[in-house]
């Protein structure tokens, strides 16, 4: 099948980058369970791929085809509507599994397969029923979602049309898969300054990209341009639902525990090839080493008791909601992960050397994707919020977030 050539209109050093539409349908994953199995099946052909995108203005197309062909990219979809079901509560710890392991693959491909799944819950969540079978078609054709909502001075803004139509200017910031997203997520600010989500078809209305903003520290193959949408127009039936559903809770904050598993992927691909570095180099007997091992190992390990007390509590949050409590767990997730994956950093380094921090090693492109994609948004307010809801609460510490 031939390959469109998308996103043809960029600026700066941008190329002009291409998506691959699926020659295939792929039959569905069954189960949660087994779409965490393909992903973790997955993850060490990711991992021998990642250095080959590993540059500013590359992305990992093929390893997208990899996630197409088994099944993946629609896993977040209803078992109804071909998908695995992987976004119900009930599948929660398999969702966040999959992320790790894709996370554990490459950083790069875990961020854009997070706001792929982002983007496919956020519709089902809010599309009316006609849009979410309209949007679960393209997803089985193989478009590629992504939320883009982080902006700079010169935002989105919505214009609505005398013919019913609405017309978009202003630019995003970090629009992570640009020029192969094809149905980006987006949020836009109407005239009266509500927060509207739309989904772009961005095949027939195609941004302009700016590959030059994205000259990062790591993460390079994210390709997260700046993504400008000035003058593309859409319909009422590409805006999802109402103003302001965006920073509804607690799925807002409650998605953090998504990139949170991704973040603890690349922690433990970090603890794996530690070990492998230290047997090469028969290091294995150095009690110092042991030590260091030891407390990545429980480090890991952590955040994976962490991913499961995510999931434990959005299973009951299902039945007895509590979103504030929802909310602030979630942060607690986000934060302790990031401070397990801060952790993990130094220690690998202090293993490895100076000597393991050489290419064709891959610390030095694991120390720079973590580093970078463990900054995300208000990490200290995060923490905060916390606190502010133990403060306002007065159950004990043992029913605090278990009622
Ligand atoms: C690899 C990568 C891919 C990304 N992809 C996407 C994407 O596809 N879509 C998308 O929407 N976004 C994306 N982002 C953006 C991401 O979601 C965050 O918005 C971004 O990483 C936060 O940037 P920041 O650390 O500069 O944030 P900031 O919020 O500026 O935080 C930096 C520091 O400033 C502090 N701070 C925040 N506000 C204030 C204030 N008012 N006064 C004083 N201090 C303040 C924070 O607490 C923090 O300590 C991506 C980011 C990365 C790194």
């Amino acid at each position: 099948m031939p390959v469109p050539e998308i996103f043809a209109s960029t600026v700066g050093s941008a190329s002009s980058a291409s998506l691959k539409k699926p020659s295939l349908q792929h039959p569905p994953l069954p189960s949660g369970k087994a779409a965490e199995e393909a992903a973790a099946a997955l993850a060490p052909r990711l991992f021998a791929q990642a250095p080959h995108s590993d540059q500013e203005g590359g992305f990992p197309t093929e390893e997208f085809g990899w996630l197409r062909e088994t099944g993946l990219l629609t896993a977040a979809l209803p078992i109804e509507l071909g998908g695995s079901g992987l976004g119900e509560p009930a599948q929660a710890l398999s969702l966040l599994r999959t992320l790790r392991h894709i996370g554990r693959g490459n950083l790069a491909v875990g961020r854009v397969f997070e706001g792929h799944v982002n983007a496919l819950l956020l519709m089902q969540r809010f599309g009316r029923p006609q849009q979410v079978a309209h949007w679960a078609e393209m997803a089985q054709k193989g478009h590629l979602f992504g939320v883009w909502n982080t902006e700079a001075h010169d935002g989105v803004t919505l214009e609505p049309l005398e013919n019913g139509r609405y017309r978009l200017q202003g630019s995003k910031t970090f629009g992570s898969g640009a020029g192969h997203v094809t149905r980006p997520l987006l949020t836009a600010k109407l005239p009266d300054g509500g927060w509207q989500m739309l989904i772009l078809p961005a095949t027939e209305q195609t941004p302009a990209l700016d590959a030059s903003f994205w000259r990062p520290l790591g993460m390079r193959a994210t390709a997260s341009f700046r993504v400008d949408f000035t003058g593309l127009e859409v319909g009422s039936d590409d805006l999802l639902g109402h103003p302001g559903d965006y920073y509804r809770q607690p799925w807002f904050s409650g998605g953090a525990t998504r990139f949170a598993a991704v973040q603890l992927g690349a922690a433990e691909a970090i603890f794996d090839e530690t070990r492998r570095f230290l047997n090469a180099l028969g290091r294995t007997d150095d009690p110092y080493q042991r030590q260091r091992l030891g407390e990545m190992a429980l480090l890991v390990e952590s955040g994976n008791h962490w991913l499961q007390a995510a999931a434990t509590h959005e299973a009951r949050a299902a039945d007895t909601p509590n979103p504030e409590a929802s909310v602030a767990h979630a942060n607690m997730v986000r934060t302790a992960i990031e401070e397990i994956c801060l952790r993990v950093l130094p220690l690998a380094e202090r293993c490895v050397g100076a000597r393991g921090l050489l290419r064709p090693e891959p610390f030095e492109r694991l120390h720079r994707d973590l580093t970078h994609y463990l900054r995300q948004p208000a990490p200290d307010a995060a923490q905060a919020d916390v606190g502010r809801f133990a403060l306002q609460n007065p159950q004990l510490a043992y029913r605090l977030w278990h009622e």
